[in-house]
């Protein structure tokens, strides 16, 4: 209904239909039989897009035996060699980029603006990066080896992404790869193992098997994986740590949140704003860092959510193809229904809901929450949608305990002319990530993670490669010098 016509899906369509519009797994270099599926669909027309194949844990045994056959030839692959063709599907990543960006659109559901802007080119620099980091490994870290076949499990929230997160650096650093895709978003990670080829990666360094959580077991219990790194949910985390504690196993774990906005009465609320509309409706909310807690301070709180209010309402809602929607669509109908029963079970406190009319089909409004109790549940636990709940506070104190007031601690924001108090405030901030006059900041050099039920351990820069290293000391003995 808006402006331009939408993005065309034409040749992400034709990609499917390439495939007979049914995938297996792409194991060992090459897509096996389609084997029980099951269908990934368009949220936003509620269609089927394709159907996929049921990761059994035969396949799982598969795939990991595919990556360990190429270990061995991988990890002793020089790092410059390895650096060329990942510079080469960074360099792939932007030749197929609106392919990609459409196609993670009709999968997830995100504005296509985003997943254009955002989605992908993120995801070639974290390849660019990470081919930058594989040439340096022999000089820079000349006592360190690979860990061997690392295992990935991934949420469908910024499905090509988080592929990268744990692609790029376990293959820089000389790793092969079993991936398993979120059952929502299968669709992207098929494509790249395709890109992957043309890029010239050898068979078996990267393999994707397809599933759901049952999938993702069998590949976190596998006895022949090194290392299990986790994005999703904090009550899968903790399956997961149970279920590798006392394996060997190395363990990255990127959790969930209920990150605090926090806004002084100095800040410059317009910026603030925007910031904020960046912080909890980029992709419906479904952020694991989203801002989904405004603390505002007390003396310019009517002010800041009248400001916030017709912000929302000029956000507009509809087919997440069409270039000029702010909103589009929840991944599913269960996660819309999840969204909705949290927020229609508090008795308490005013509800705001965004002006734009809410198509049919999987959508959800951009909706604000106030006076509610710091104990509610809204303020409490992660409902991972497009929905903001805001405190007030008076005193820096304050808004500190406010912000410590939750069992996560991914990422907060601050807003504040006043730098003096900005530098006071951040380090009391449980988190791993404290912004200052911004937010949603990301790079494939700065490390990414979270403290508490958060998670541990970091994506992106030198600590993100570490993690799929370990230290090798090589001791010679030696002669004792002749005097
Ligand atoms: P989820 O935990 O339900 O699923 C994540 C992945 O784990 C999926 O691929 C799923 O199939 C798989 N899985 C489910 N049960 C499993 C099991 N028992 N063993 C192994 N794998 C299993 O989470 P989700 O709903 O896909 O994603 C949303 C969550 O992810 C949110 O809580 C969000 O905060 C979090 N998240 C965190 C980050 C971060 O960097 N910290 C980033 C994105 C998303």
């Amino acid at each position: 209904a808006y402006g331009p016509a939408p993005e065309s899906d034409a040749e992400a369509r034709a990609w499917i239909a390439r495939h007979g519009g049914r995938f297996g797994h792409f194991i060992d270099g090459r897509f096996t039989a389609p084997g029980a599926t099951f269908a990934t669909r368009n949220p936003a027309r509620g269609e089927v897009l394709a159907e996929v194949t049921q990761g059994a844990a035969a396949d799982v045994d598969r795939a990991v035996a595919a990556a360990a056959r190429a270990y061995p030839k991988w990890s002793r692959t020089p790092g410059h060699e390895r650096a060329r063709i990942l510079y080469g599907l960074a360099r792939l990543v932007q030749k197929h980029a609106r392919l990609l960006a459409v196609l993670e659109t009709m999968d997830n559901g995100k504005p296509i603006r985003e997943a254009r802007d955002i989605d992908i080119p993120l995801v070639a620099r974290h390849f660019y990066y990470h081919a930058g980091l594989a040439q340096l490994m022999a000089s820079e870290l000349p006592d360190h080896a690979p860990l061997g076949v690392c295992g990935a499990v991934i949420p469908w929230n910024f499905p090509l992404l988080m592929l990268a997160w744990k692609v790029a650096p376990a293959l820089a650093a000389g790793n092969t790869v079993v991936l398993k895709p979120a059952e929502y978003t299968p669709l992207t990670a098929l494509l790249f193992a395709e890109i992957t080829r043309e890029a010239g990666l050898p068979k078996g360094v990267l393999n994707i098997v397809t599933g759901d959580g049952d999938t993702g077991a069998a590949l976190v219990a596998h006895p022949g994986v090194a290392k299990i790194a986790f994005t999703g949910s904090t009550e899968v985390g903790r399956i997961i740590r149970k279920a590798t504690a006392g394996s060997g196993k190395a363990l990255t774990l990127e959790l969930g949140g209920k990150s605090p906005y926090i806004v002084f009465d100095d800040a410059d609320l317009d910026s603030a704003v925007e910031g904020l509309v960046d912080a909890i409706w980029f992709n419906q909310g479904q952020v694991c860092c989203a801002g989904s807690r405004l603390i505002v301070q007390e003396g310019v709180a009517d002010r800041f959510h009248d400001k916030l209010k017709r912000r929302m309402d000029g956000l507009r809602l509809g087919d997440p193809l069409d270039k000029c929607i702010d909103v589009g669509a929840i991944v599913d109908p269960a996660q819309r229904d999840r969204i909705a029963a949290m927020v229609d079970g508090c008795a308490e406190g005013e509800t705001y809901r965004a002006a734009s009319p809410v198509p049919d089909g999987c959508f959800y409004p951009p909706t604000l929450i106030t006076g509610l109790s710091p104990a509610n549940p809204l303020c409490q636990e992660e409902i991972f949608g497009p929905v903001l709940v805001s405190m007030t506070f008076r005193t820096p104190a304050e808004a500190v305990d406010l912000a410590n007031n939750t069992r996560f601690g991914l990422a907060a924001s601050v807003w504040t002319e006043n730098l003096n108090l900005a530098l006071d405030i951040a380090p009391k901030i449980r988190a791993g990530v404290v912004w200052v006059n911004a937010t949603n900041l990301f790079d494939a050099a700065a490390g990414f993670g979270g403290v508490r039920e958060s998670g541990f351990g970091r994506e992106g820069g030198w600590e993100g490669l570490l993690a799929y290293l370990k230290p090798k000391g090589t001791a010679r003995a030696l002669k004792p010098v002749a005097a």
